[in-house]
C-alpha cells in the first residue's frame, strides 16, 4: 500500500450497479472517454438502502468492480463509494469501500448547543458583513444574526459528520479514503452564501472533504430530466464554485474539494450550464448516477425481445402492481402521473420498439413516457424477487444491456459533460 493520500480527480462519475453484472459495461464508457483524453475517474456508488432492497453485502460491489478493472486493463485510480452512510451504517463498508458519502441530511436543522453556534460565529468574523468571492459579481450581505441562524441549523450536522470521519478514519487510517458530506437528501436547498457557512465550519471540525454534496434549487428526480429555473440553477452552480474555491484558501480545504452532484443522471437540461461553469472556473465535479444503469438492463431486456421481452413486461406490471410500496421510500424524488401509466394488458401487446421506446430517456421520441420511466426506477426490488431469473436473463441478454449501458453513460451522460 502506497503511503500518498488518496485523492479524488478531477472528474469523476459515481455508477450504481445494482444486481453487480454492468460494472465492465460503466467501465468501457469511462475507457472510451480515456481513448479521447479525458480522464473520467469511476466511482462505483451503492447505498445501504440499496443493499438491504437487493439483499447484496458491499463486497459484492468491491467483487464486480475489481473484475471489471481487471478485464478492461484500466489503470488508472477507481473508487467504492458507501453511499449514504452514517454512524449506524458504515461498519458493513469499512473494509471495501474507499470513497465515504457521509449523509447527515436527518441532523440539519436540529437544534446545536448555543454556546458551539456562539463560538462559531465569533471565531469567524469574516462571514458576517460584505463578502466579497472572486467571480461573484455581487457580494454576499450578511449580518450576525444570519450566521447565527445558518449555524444553528447546520453545526450540529456537521458535527455529525467529524464523529463518522473519524469513525472511518481510525479503521482506515487518515488519507486512505475519500470523504463526501451531502446534505441533499433535505427539504430546502442550501444557497452559496450557507454553502460557505457550512464549509467553514466542516474545516473546523477538521474533516477533509474532497467533495460536497449540497441540495441544489430545483428538483432532481430519480432517472428524468431536471424541473426548475435554469437561469437560476446555472447561477448558484457558479456561485457554488466561487464559494468552494474560496473556502479551500480561506480555511485550508483540500485543492481538489469539488461539488458533488447526486441524483445527477438524466439531468440533461443542466448539463450544458454545469459543463459551461467547470470550464470558466477550472472546476471539476463528481457527477452521481446510480438508477440509470439499472433502467438501461431493463431496455437491454426488451430490446432483446422473446424471452428478454417478457420479462421486462413482467417487471413493469409487477411494478404497477405494487407502486405503492415500491414509490414510498422515494416519495419525495418522483413525480409519477398515475392517469398516465398504461395498463399492464396493454403493455404486454407491445413490440420491442414500443417498450424500449417508452423507458429510453429520448423526450424527442414521442414514445417517452417519463412515468414509466420513473416507476421502473424505483422498480427494482420486483427483479431482486425474481432472484435468479433476472439474473439469467441479464447474462442471455448480454449484449443488448452492455451496450444499452455503455451507450447511456458515454452518449448522454459523459459528451454532453465532459467532453
Ligand atoms: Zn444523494
Amino acid at each position: 500500500m502506497s503511503s500518498q493520500p488518496l485523492v479524488i480527480g478531477k472528474f469523476s462519475l459515481g455508477m450504481g450497479d445494482r444486481f453487480a453484472h454492468e460494472a465492465e459495461a460503466q467501465l468501457a464508457a469511462c475507457l472510451a472517454a480515456k481513448k479521447l483524453g479525458v480522464e473520467i475517474v469511476p466511482v462505483w456508488n451503492k447505498s445501504n438502502r440499496e443493499h438491504n432492497i437487493i439483499g447484496s453485502e458491499p463486497t459484492s460491489t468491491r467483487v464486480a468492480a475489481d473484475a471489471a478493472v481487471k478485464a478492461l486493463g484500466w489503470t488508472a485510480p477507481y473508487f467504492l463509494d458507501a453511499d449514504h452512510i452514517g454512524l449506524k451504517t458504515v461498519d458493513r463498508f469499512v473494509g471495501v469501500s474507499d470513497f465515504f458519502t457521509i449523509d447527515v441530511a436527518d441532523f440539519i436543522a436540529q437544534p446545536a448547543d448555543p454556546a458551539a453556534v456562539k463560538a462559531f460565529v465569533d471565531r469567524h468574523p469574516e462571514l458576517v458583513g460584505t463578502i466579497t468571492l472572486a467571480g461573484i459579481d455581487r457580494p454576499f450581505t450578511t449580518t450576525r444574526a444570519d450566521v447565527e441562524r445558518t449555524a444553528a441549523k447546520f453545526l450540529l450536522a456537521v458535527q455529525e459528520a467529524g464523529k463518522v470521519y473519524r469513525h472511518i478514519a481510525s479503521v482506515k487510517g487518515v488519507g486512505r479514503f475519500v470523504p463526501e458530506i451531502s446534505m441533499d437528501e433535505t427539504d430546502s436547498p442550501q444557497p452559496p452564501p450557507e454553502l460557505l457557512v457550512i464549509l467553514a465550519a466542516i474545516a473546523d471540525e477538521g474533516v477533509p472533504i474532497q467533495t460536497i454534496a449540497p441540495k441544489f434549487t430545483g428538483r432532481f428526480n430519480k432517472g428524468v430530466d431536471y424541473v426548475g429555473d435554469l437561469a437560476q440553477f446555472e447561477r448558484e452552480f457558479n456561485d457554488d464554485l466561487c464559494v468552494i474555491a474560496h473556502a479551500v484558501k480561506q480555511y485550508g480545504l483540500p485543492a481538489n474539494l469539488k461539488l458533488s452532484v447526486h441524483s445527477g443522471s438524466d439531468k440533461f437540461s443542466i448539463y450544458p450550464a454545469i459543463r459551461r461553469a467547470l470550464a470558466k472556473h477550472g472546476a471539476g465535479v463528481h457527477v452521481k448516477t446510480a438508477g440509470t444503469t439499472w433502467l438501461e438492463e431493463v431496455i437491454g431486456l426488451a430490446e432483446a425481445g422473446g424471452a428478454g421481452l417478457a420479462l421486462a413486461k413482467e417487471i413493469y406490471a409487477e411494478a404497477l402492481a405494487h407502486m405503492d410500496e415500491l414509490c414510498q421510500p422515494y416519495a419525495t424524488v418522483i413525480d409519477i402521473d398515475r392517469s398516465k401509466l398504461p395498463a399492464a394488458a396493454v403493455v404486454n401487446g407491445w413490440t420491442s420498439e414500443q417498450f424500449v421506446g417508452a423507458l429510453r430517456h429520448d423526450q424527442k421520441n414521442p414514445l417517452y413516457n417519463a412515468n414509466i420511466r420513473q416507476l421502473i426506477h424505483v422498480g427494482f426490488k420486483v427483479a431482486a424477487k425474481m432472484g435468479p431469473r433476472y439474473l439469467e436473463q441479464l447474462k442471455a441478454c448480454r449484449e443488448s444491456c452492455a451496450r444499452n449501458v455503455t451507450g447511456n453513460l458515454f452518449d448522454r451522460h459523459i459528451k454532453p459533460l465532459f467532453l
